[in-house]
């Protein structure tokens, strides 16, 4: 009998009642006793909608963060916070954000001052963001199971058949930093007696099996860490529990072999991505293990197409009997928690969607098909392919002009007109810059009077001329700023948009908006990702008002501002059934109209924020180049049909570029801004040794930070910068768009920045 079991459910809740009763605590309005029953509430009602389930997972709930949990629970804290006074919930906020709640900040006893947040980083390539554990080469580590044993103890007392779920001791050395660049490999051997203790305890309090997320074992591995696998599991083999080893978010490929040879009880695949690899991993595992199979994918929105799914999994479940379990690709913590929350989504999209909850249901029903025949779910499967059938032939989805247009693009489409240096001679005389322009990422703050005008227009309280004059009067604002500053390249300060990808997202054909569609990004802050169901196509000009309106307000030239479409790809929930890359092309050809447009409408120089092209790079660096091929060609498609003396700019908000140097200069944007600030322009080696051939504003001003840059201080920086990048071809910009700054913050940050710029004119 198969058994269907779950990895992990998202804990923000439905209506994202963590999030709010985390920020009332950290504000001091909610007690601490009340946070933690919201916690214990929330653990009841998510183990209950997971009812039907032969295993479920236990210790899936964080305050904050599952990383950060596994830290506290090896004993594994930065020295900076060791020795806290106070309540052990209190100190674990600390750690991850560097303060708990007001009136609680008191750090006369430990620290004596406030201290630092630990570091945040992408959760493989997902948009969930961990706290790195910090190591160095003394850490020691000391058992804390007492959480996850009350949790384990509250799941008893409901009647949760429950598994505990823990992060594994090669993950949670790869995740982590070592402090003093000593080898973190090294640490294992005082890490694995912990884990022993571990599981030994949960073998003691009656847990029959344990998830050990592994997840690492999807990416490339040298031999150093494939041993240490093999060291960690040897060493492990004879605790009081079953392991399952769970793996996700990719495929095994040359990792299969070691990954099946662990001598453990079970092994989780993730069936979605790596459907091709469970055929030589059966013949790989042996005749005494489970094989838990990931066939409902955890990351996205979409409705399985379950009797695929059945046609697959019947023969392996006839071959495997009770070693058999599915569960969904991974945890659901990566999707929103429940569709039916949902009142204003197209009833058409919303029929072919699932949330965890859907997906959860889906799960019991190829449960039940693979126990008692299909035809004990045979009006479950006909309602799935109905609606997939629905979405397959549906014409919302299917834009045949869209389609030829994309088979149309041949490479001319991509080419500029003439190379770089023919482009930057006309577009000098066109725009007559002076040496060191200035100018700045797109944003203005978003001031209160902005957000009420935009809430208000929404909820249908101000009418749409009120709303657009309010607006008109911002733009007109932040291009009087500009003016009184001295910049050079001006821009209409993004005052109409709530969101980078959203405000294109909404005005595109193939898109569609959630009203609870949450995912937790980090701590108590979620995103709504958009969702990209149809083919994309733009029924009419997006921002081209907006500019040419800020643009009649000035003769100086004014910078359209549209973001790229890797980027709204990246920030999408995509479809599920065509590539990524068919997605991003399309996106490409509907803002590469907008580009046109806006030339055709007398702007002149063009941004195009690519913030998260990075984000994108696949776990395996062995198809990094296929990604950037596709990914560099789709932008070069939006920007590259215009004329010579039309200035296009790209905006990235990192400056990690070492290995990615070559497909950014492929890009061929004119100019390129990105964030140096905090690195000292150190990080500008990567344009230097690959003498990277356009224009570079590296970024002068730390937007993250209150903080008024000095003129000294910008003077400093960009006279590094010209000893790694030709001083005609440098920028002076800040790092990142200003809306989150205030207007008291931008303009002596800006002006000391103007005037910079005036002394490396004088010095040149
Ligand atoms: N143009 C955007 C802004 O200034 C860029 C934001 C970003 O790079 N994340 O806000
Ligand atoms: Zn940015």
């Amino acid at each position: 009998m198969t058994m269907i079991h779950n990895l992990g459910f998202p804990r923000i809740g439905a209506k994202r009642e963590l999030k709010f009763a985390l920020e009332s605590y950290w504000k001091g309005d909610m007690s601490r006793d009340e946070l933690k029953a919201l916690g214990a509430q929330l653990r009841q009602r998510h183990w209950e909608n997971q009812a039907g389930l032969d295993l479920v997972a236990v210790g899936d709930f964080s305050f904050y963060d599952q990383v950060l949990d596994a830290s506290f629970l090896l004993g594994n804290l930065p020295e900076r916070v060791q020795g806290f006074q106070g309540d052990e919930l209190d100190n674990y906020f600390r750690v991850a954000r560097g303060r708990s709640a007001k009136g609680l900040e008191d750090h006369s006893a430990c620290c004596g001052g406030g201290v630092a947040a630990g570091e945040m980083t992408k959760w493989f390539d997902t948009n969930y963001h961990y706290i790195v554990p910090e190591f160095t080469a003394d850490t020691q580590f000391t058992l804390d199971a007492s959480r996850l044993l009350e949790q384990l103890a509250e799941a008893k007392a409901q009647g949760v058949k429950a598994k505990p779920v823990i992060i594994g001791p090669v993950t949670y050395l790869a995740l982590g930093k070592a402090k003093d660049e000593s080898n973190k490999l090294a640490l294992l051997e005082r890490l694995l007696p912990v884990y022993a203790q571990l599981l030994d305890t949960l073998a003691k309090a009656g847990v029959e099996w344990v998830q050990i997320d592994e997840p690492i074992l999807v990416t490339e591995l040298d031999a150093e860490w494939q041993q240490a696998f093999k060291t960690a599991y040897q060493q492990l083999k004879s605790v009081g529990v079953k392991l399952l080893v769970a793996t996700y978010f990719g495929e095994l490929l040359e990792n299969a072999a070691l990954a099946a040879s662990l001598p453990v009880a079970g092994l989780h695949v993730d069936a979605i991505n790596d459907r091709d690899g469970v055929e030589s991993l059966l013949k790989l595992l042996g005749d005494d293990k489970v094989l838990s199979l990931g066939v409902i994918n955890g990351r996205n929105i979409w409705k399985a197409d379950l009797t695929a799914v059945l046609d697959w999994v019947e023969p392996i479940a006839k071959q495997l009997g009770e070693r058999l379990w599915i569960a969904p690709s991974c945890s659901l913590l990566h999707v929103p928690v429940d569709l039916n929350s949902e009142q204003k989504l197209d009833a058409d999209v919303k029929s072919w969607l699932a949330f965890a909850l859907q997906k959860l249901d889906e799960l019991r029903v190829l449960g039940k098909a693979l126990r008692e025949g299909r035809d004990a779910v045979k009006a479950e499967l006909a309602e799935n392919l109905a609606a997939l059938t629905a979405r397959r032939n549906s014409p919302r989805v299917n834009n045949p002009a869209v389609k030829a247009a994309v088979a149309r693009i041949n490479a001319e489409l991509g080419k500029r007109k003439s190379v770089y240096a023919q482009r930057a001679s006309k577009q000098a005389e066109f725009l007559k810059l002076p040496a060191f322009p200035t100018t700045t990422i797109g944003s203005f703050p978003q001031t209160t009077e902005i957000r009420r005008a935009r809430s208000e227009f929404k909820a249908g309280r101000l009418d749409e001329a009120s709303y657009q004059n309010a607006m008109r009067a911002e733009i007109e604002r932040s291009v009087r700023e500009q003016e009184k500053l001295g910049l050079d390249v001006l821009v209409h300060g993004e005052a109409e948009r709530n969101d980078m990808v959203e405000y294109f997202g909404e005005q595109l054909d193939g898109y569609a908006f959630s009203q609870f569609g949450w995912v937790q990004s980090y701590g108590s802050r979620c995103v709504k990702p958009p969702i990209l169901f149809g083919d994309i196509s733009r029924p009419q000009a997006m921002t081209v008002e907006w500019i040419t309106y800020a643009q009649s307000l000035t003769q100086k030239p004014m910078k359209g501002m549209l973001t790229g479409p890797v980027t709204i790809l990246n920030w999408s929930f995509v479809r599920d059934d065509q590539p990524r890359s068919a997605s991003c092309l399309q996106l490409a050809l509907a803002i590469r109209e907008e580009v046109l447009d806006l030339e055709k409408a007398g702007v002149h120089v063009i941004q195009i924020d690519e913030a998260a092209l990075r984000e994108g790079l696949p776990l395996r660096k062995s198809q990094w180049k296929s990604y950037l091929d596709w990914a560099v060609e789709s932008f070069r498609i939006t920007a590259n049909g215009v004329g010579d003396e039309t200035q296009i700019h790209t905006h990235m908000c990192y400056s990690e570029f070492n290995d990615i140097i070559a497909s950014i200069a492929g890009m061929d944007a004119d100019v390129i801004t990105i964030e140096t600030s905090r690195s000292d322009m150190e990080l500008l080696e990567a344009f230097e040794n690959f003498q990277y051939p356009n224009e570079i504003g590296p970024g002068v001003y730390d937007i993250h930070s209150p903080n008024i840059p000095t003129e000294q201080h910008i003077v400093d920086l960009m006279k590094k910068a010209a000893e790694r990048v030709p001083a005609e071809r440098l920028w002076v910009n800040p790092d990142c768009g200003l809306k989150t700054r205030q207007w008291a913050e931008v303009i002596p940050a800006l002006t000391n920045m103007v005037a910079a710029a005036k002394v490396l004119r004088a010095s040149a």
